[in-house]
């Protein structure tokens, strides 16, 4: 039918919508053109019956070829012709007013359905058109089939409704279209700020991510004076890892090691790759004590994860402190990593707290 299985999900729904719209035109136009044709009426029959032969012809090439532009091309310029070989066949303006409804329906569905400029385009064709129309009016009016009245008041509603319907549809999916654009813009602004502050390989928050949280804490301390511990946590021992077992084992270890933090904090915690193997955690209402209650029960858990190298062990050194109001960020993390230097040079695979 045309549809390929790389198409978009949006091309397929074009393909689709491009289709029934012209298959659900040329059908009618070809009862039209034999209704007529059968009365008697041999030009207003041959107009709509030229149309469809075109219109399937088009169709069918599309089918075969599968050129969806092309297809595309000749159906809008079908399409644009519609309202005036309706009207050419009824036998001009007085016969056609029944269907000039669409002379309104018609520009404003190309505003809808192709870009502005095309649309632009589309409506100057169809004020030449109308001007043609115009400038033959008396030779489509000697081949008319006169009209019953009631008839006419009958056809003129049945085209106002279809005009109406159609702009209600097109106005329903024009506001969706707009939505959804919408929603995946959101969503992929979400998915990138997402991207900008999360470490790739642990999965944690990064550096970035550890500035903006960290400020936020210090402000809000400053503020209403909390307690704000800082832990910082180094695995001991880790460039042995890697030229012992490879640089794909440290990531592995990298990667053990910085889940265990992540599930051994509360949600109001913050941990974030801090450099190489050095993590930091951020714990808000967290006095000094509980914080090296953490640290210590960390440390102990670290020794106990398991790596496909069973004689591989992994240990960390860390170091707290608590931030004072009014410290900036640097402040507290070096004193921080000043503590977490002692525990490395009294022997690692401990916790040190440092609170001046
Ligand atoms: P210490 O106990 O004093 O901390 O010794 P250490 O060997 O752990 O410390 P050092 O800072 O000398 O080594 C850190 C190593 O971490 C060096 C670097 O190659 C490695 N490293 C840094 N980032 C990554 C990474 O993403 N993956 C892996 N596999 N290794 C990393
Ligand atoms: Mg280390
Ligand atoms: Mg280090």
């Amino acid at each position: 039918m045309g549809v390929a299985p790389e198409d978009s999900e949006d091309l397929r729904l074009k393909k689709a919508v491009m289709t029934i719209m012209s298959t659900s035109i040329a059908f009618p136009a070809m009862f039209w053109g034999v209704f007529y044709l059968y009365n008697g009426y041999p030009f207003s029959g041959a107009i709509p019956l030229a149309y469809s032969v075109i219109s399937f012809s088009s169709i069918l090439h599309f089918f075969k070829t599968r050129h969806f532009a092309f297809f595309c091309f000749s159906q809008q310029l079908l399409i644009l012709l519609v309202p005036f070989l309706l009207m050419w066949s009824l036998g001009g303006f007085a016969n056609g007013s029944v269907v000039m409804i669409w002379a309104v329906f018609a520009p404003l569905a190309a505003l809808f359905f192709i870009n502005l400029k095309a649309a632009t385009h589309w409506m100057l064709a169809f004020l030449a058109l109308l001007v043609f129309s115009a400038l033959l009016d008396q030779t489509f009016a000697a081949h008319a089939l006169p009209m019953p009245a009631g008839l006419n008041t009958i056809y003129f509603l049945l085209n106002l409704g279809g005009g109406f319907i159609l702009i209600a549809i097109m106005l329903y999916y024009f506001v969706k279209d707009r939505e959804s654009a919408y929603t995946k813009l959101q969503q992929s602004e979400t998915h990138i700020r997402e991207l900008m502050l999360t470490d790739p390989l642990t999965d944690v928050a990064n550096r970035r991510h550890l500035d903006g949280r960290m400020v936020m804490e210090l402000n809000r301390q400053m503020r209403y004076g909390p307690p704000l511990s800082v832990i910082l946590t180094d695995i001991d021992w880790f460039k042995r890892i890697n030229d012992t077992y490879g640089h794909a084992v440290g990531d592995t270890v990298l990667k053990a090691f910085a889940n265990h933090l992540r599930g051994s904090l509360r949600a109001s915690d913050f941990v974030a790759r801090y450099g190489g193997e050095e993590f930091v955690l951020l714990l808000p209402n967290t006095t000094i004590e509980d914080a090296t209650a953490l640290a210590e029960r960390i440390r102990d858990t670290t020794k106990q994860l398991l790596f496909e190298q069973l004689e591989l062990r992994v240990t960390a050194s860390f170091g707290i402190t608590a931030a004072r109001p009014g410290e900036t960020m640097t402040e507290v993390l070096s004193r921080a990593d000043e503590a977490m230097y002692q525990s490395k040079s009294h022997g690692r695979d401990r916790v040190r707290v440092l609170m001046e």
